[in-house]
């Protein structure tokens, strides 16, 4: 069967979340088998993080300069080396036209040919969690910014002066959704998301217990135990 990332080489593709861990969490085997694959995959995190605090990391900006450098060695690991972080607030993103703005100059800044994010209608993740709102609120800033905004040179038509024209990608993947359209087995790059995820430090506490955790949702999301799957909402623009 063919796969849905079956792109042609080169391919670049701009992940776009709120904080550090986000990618690698959401879609670490994916975005390993697209740098394994030959393509370009950038980062836009929408926060640094700051509000992740622990009893062994207690100060909020000295956390957000531990969590930028966690998040550059883990995207390293993934065979990312391209990341922009705007800096907003962490945990109190919201979708708003000024970061709306942010996100279309990112998006074609970076012209991508694929982008990523979260689904912004996910509130519930399986029946033990809530989704973060910061995660939702990133995904509507970018599905917003997607359309109609980053292709439309009558919106925020400042960007154009300031150098960054309209533009238009192919595809956009959503990590994390409500209704899944496309599985991606990304079992052969599971060990490296795990390498990826240990990067960051300040969040996973014990890496023995954490690896054991992850062993243990491993198995709550794919059907066998040798198999990792990552799941997406793909949209296929029509040219
Ligand atoms: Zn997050």
């Amino acid at each position: 069967m063919e796969q849905a990332d079956n792109w042609s080489a080169g391919t670049t593709i701009l992940v776009v979340l709120a904080h550090p861990d986000d990618p690698e969490f959401f879609l670490g085997g994916a975005i390993a088998r697209w740098t394994a694959a030959g393509h370009t995959v950038k980062y836009g995190l929408l926060t640094k993080g700051e509000r992740g605090i622990s009893p062994d990391f207690p100060d909020s900006q000295e956390l957000a300069r531990i969590r930028v450098g966690e998040q550059t060695e883990a995207a390293a690991v993934l065979g990312v080396h391209d990341i922009t972080f705007l800096d907003h607030q962490d945990g109190y993103l919201v979708p708003s036209l000024e970061i709306r703005r942010e996100v279309t100059r990112l998006i074609r800044s970076a012209k991508p040919d694929i982008v990523v994010s979260c689904d912004p209608q996910n509130y519930f993740i399986g029946e033990t969690y809530l989704n973060h709102p910061d995660h939702r609120a990133a995904g509507q800033l970018v599905v917003d910014a997607i359309f109609p905004a980053v292709s439309n040179p009558s919106f925020f038509p400042e960007l154009i002066d300031e150098g960054y024209p309209a533009t238009s990608v192919s595809e956009l993947w959503l990590s994390l959704p409500a209704q899944a359209n496309v599985v991606l087995d990304v079992s052969e790059f599971w060990q490296q998301r795990a390498q990826a995820l240990l990067r960051h430090k300040s969040q996973v506490g014990d890496p023995e217990k954490f690896l054991a955790h992850l062993k243990e949702r491993r198995l709550e999301n794919s059907d066998s135990d040798d198999r990792y799957v990552e799941r997406f909402r793909r949209i296929v623009f029509r040219k």
